[in-house]
């Protein structure tokens, strides 16, 4: 109840000791026994309502609980709930009903009919030069009865192909394109071979890897886990320990979702049952290639056997056994029949209604269908939304309803390609660009102490803001802990992509580089909703495999339930402050800084594509002699860094107004909605109608991601400079600079609406 006095210029969260206030929430209904040493100032709150929003925090903060969150997640991993099952759908009537009984309200179920992906069976064996039949199953381990599970699925590739071939197998690494360069050196041809390639790190999408395969002319791809990347080279494994034991087996799909998410056959439009749907030959997301994983224990016998010339030092893998490129020697045979027919998934919705802004939505969101029992991987986030939603109910029964409506979804088929999140936006775009302030996603909350927070960059200061008033189980506040985790990480070099080299400050604490591979997806790229994200992580080498259960959270992901709890707070919190602001709580200038950086990025990152002389581009050319021709540049970016700086220069000016407004007391709501409407404009100006070149449906032009999933910041312009394809690098650094006229000027017309009508009155 008490948070430690932690000032973040310029907001003092504890001003005075005249702030210790008795509070009354929302007249004579219901006076909060609540003496406590209130914040008076948060991002969009007058003083007043920042002491009301910090006792409603309070009370939110006090309801969830460690047993409660792991009754939940008991129920939600007691069986395998894969999307389409007969046991996910149980459980989307379970939470409806739950959220009936705690007080939400317009409880739905929603059903899409989605092209459906499962398998009927799966098949390998190596037929030379020894017989091997691949077990694709996982053995239980002692201590773990939930693992004799009968229902748990053998080993398969969500939208692999159906097919059967019997061909020479080749290890290609990690599968991607370079390491295809360097078999073709070796003289290794993967045409009409089967490949086996490793899960990654860094990460790198298993449909990517598959697409790669595919353009290859590979008949069939094996993606095995390496022990060096997720088993014992890593540490002790279940049931010692975290890390993934021998026969873990990460399913997943290989969906090309990077094209266009959601049901292949109804791109940009919703699944509704009876819609239009496209011809299986013209879905670009659907791989054309066979796809199985394997555990380590099935590929080291192939690994074995392999021969041809040893892989390179870096290929070499944890297993004790030199890798080999192969190419003749082993021969497997593989078979896959795949049951594509039609399936309904179902999204479960909930709300609870604005008291004074109805129309205007703060969305919640996590998915519920899991590969097996979704220990982590989503029933952790399932776990921490249902004790959110029970103290939102709590609340509301209390007569404390948000002041906007908050939206709550239990998504299906996120594991197959982002499925249900895509059709319910897609469905309801046109709504949510008219209504939605945020989306807030969690999706493999808790795997352990580590808190990672993404955010927009507009939302990134109220997200670093709101970690101060809360409570890490070490004892830290969760502000403190998130700072020592990023320096930790920074330290190590495993965040080296993410951090700058200006250390830890509150300005890069939130991963404002957002990538897609959840259901934060069609919110930020397909509608232009501000989206947050939300993960405690620590060591988890059983994602997507039988081990990633009950079991494994309650000796090594989170015992104590203590961060489950504390993500129920912190979602919640998030949700209150974004629902109860006086004004919404986006910083501009902190978007301006943050999309400054990604030009700067793309420079640096790029510098050599200008020709062999590596002379930059986007700089003036360097000083020639007279008589000698001065090169043409490539592209100018000149104009794009100008228009950043006057939308910073904007959204200083609007920050100052907002802050003097707020500071001097109640807003007329009239003038309040005109500054909250404008604001939340503004994400949706950062869509091109026509989509980053060749991907249509992925519309932003800030954010975006690579087909590995990586986060792609400017997206368009980005893959034109990559390419070199300087035309189009011109036109999309045309259509940033003038997405970025249109804030400024968005920006310029409401400061002169507040500055203007708030004058009038001292007048
Ligand atoms: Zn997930």
């Amino acid at each position: 109840m008490h948070s430690k006095c932690i000032s973040v210029p310029p907001y003092p969260l504890c001003p005075s000791a005249s702030s210790v206030v008795k509070i009354l929430i929302f007249g004579s209904l219901t006076v909060l026994p609540l003496t406590l040493h209130a914040q008076t100032s948060i991002l969009g709150f007058t003083p007043n309502s920042a002491a009301h929003e910090s006792a409603v925090e309070e009370k939110l903060k006090s309801i969830p609980t460690p047993d409660g969150e792991r009754r939940q997640h008991k129920i939600l991993t007691a069986e395998p709930h894969v999307a389409g099952s007969t046991r996910n759908n149980e459980l989307a009537r379970y939470i409806a009903d739950q959220w009936r009984n705690e007080g939400l309200e317009d409880v739905v179920i929603r059903r899409y009919d989605v092209y459906g992906s499962n398998p009927k069976s799966t098949f390998l064996e190596m037929t030379a030069p020894l017989h091997y039949r691949a077990l694709l199953r996982e053995l239980p381990v002692p201590g773990d009865s939930d693992l004799k599970n009968k229902s748990i699925s053998s080993a398969w590739s969500g939208m692999s192909a159906s097919g059967e071939v019997t061909a020479p197998l080749v290890y290609a690494h990690s599968g991607n394109p370079e390491d295809y360069d360097l078999l073709r050196k070796q003289g290794i041809v993967v045409k009409g071979k089967v490949v086996l390639v490793r899960y990654s790190n860094p990460y790198s999408y298993r449909g990517f890897k598959a697409l790669t395969a595919q353009r290859e002319g590979a008949a069939a791809i094996l993606i095995y886990s390496d022990p060096a990347e997720d088993g014992y080279t890593k540490g002790k494994v279940v049931p010692n320990g975290p890390w993934g034991p021998e026969y873990h087996i990460q399913r997943g799909s290989i969906t090309y979702d990077f094209m266009v998410p959601g049901d292949p056959l109804t791109p940009g439009w919703a699944s509704v049952p009876g819609a239009k749907r496209i011809p299986m030959e013209e879905a670009v997301s659907i791989p054309r290639i066979m796809a199985l994983p394997l555990s380590w224990h099935d590929a080291k016998p192939l690994l074995a056997q392999m021969d041809g010339p040893v892989a390179p030092a870096d290929w070499q893998g944890g297993l004790p056994i030199k890798y080999h490129l192969g190419g003749n020697r082993v021969r497997v045979h593989v078979k896959i029949e795949m049951d594509n027919s039609t399936q309904p998934y179902y999204v479960v919705e909930g709300r609870i209604r604005g008291a004074e802004l109805p129309d205007e939505w703060v969305v919640l969101g996590n998915h519920r269908d899991a590969w097996v029992f979704g220990g982590v991987d989503p029933s952790s986030g399932t776990a921490s939304m249902m004790e959110l939603t029970r103290a939102l109910g709590q609340l509301k029964k209390d007569g404390i309803r948000p002041r906007r409506t908050i939206v709550v979804c239990s998504w299906d088929g996120e594991e197959m390609g982002l499925t249900g999140s895509t059709e319910w936006g897609e469905q309801f775009a046109d709504e949510l660009r008219k209504k939605a302030v945020a989306y807030i996603n969690v999706d493999e909350a808790t795997s352990g102490p580590n808190f990672h927070g993404q955010a927009v960059a507009s939302l990134a200061p109220m997200l670093v803001e709101a970690s101060h008033s809360l409570q890490d189980p070490s004892g830290k506040t969760l502000y403190e802990a998130w700072k020592a985790t990023a320096a930790r990480e920074k330290e190590s070099g495993s965040q080296s992509g993410q951090m700058n080299d200006s250390g830890v400050s509150d300005g890069t604490l939130a991963d404002t580089r957002i990538g897609s591979g959840s259901d934060h997806t069609v919110f930020l790229n397909f509608v232009g909703v501000p989206v947050l994200g939300l993960e405690f992580d620590g060591p988890y080498g059983v994602y997507h495999s039988a081990y990633d259960d009950f079991f494994w959270m309650n000796h090594f992901g989170d015992p104590g339930y203590r961060y489950h709890t504390l993500m129920s707070q912190l979602w919640g919190v998030l949700a209150l402050r974004l629902s109860n602001s006086d004004i919404l709580p986006f910083d501009f200038a902190a978007y301006a800084q943050n999309i400054r950086q990604f030009v700067s990025e793309l420079e640096r990152n790029n510098k050599n594509v200008w020709g062999a002389d590596k002379k930059m581009w986007g700089q003036p050319p360097p000083a020639v002699q007279s008589g000698e021709a001065r090169p043409p540049l490539p592209l100018d970016l000149e104009p794009v860094l100008t228009a950043i700086s006057d939308f910073e220069a904007s959204g200083q000016r609007l920050n100052a107004s907002i802050t003097r407004v707020l500071s001097s007391g109640p807003i007329d709501p009239k003038l309040a909605g005109t500054i909250n409407h404008g604001t939340m404009q503004v994400e949706r100006n950062w869509l091109n109608p026509e989509g980053i070149p060749g991907r249509p449906w992925f519309k932003h032009i800030l954010y975006g991601a690579r087909f590995t999933y990586a986060h792609l910041e400017l997206p368009g312009l980005t893959e034109a400079v990559e390419k070199q394809d300087w035309t189009v690098a011109a036109q999309q650094a045309e259509i940033l600079r003038q997405a970025l006229i249109t804030n400024t000027k968005l920006l310029n017309d409401l400061n002169s609406t507040l500055t203007g009508q708030t004058a009038a009155p001292a007048n």
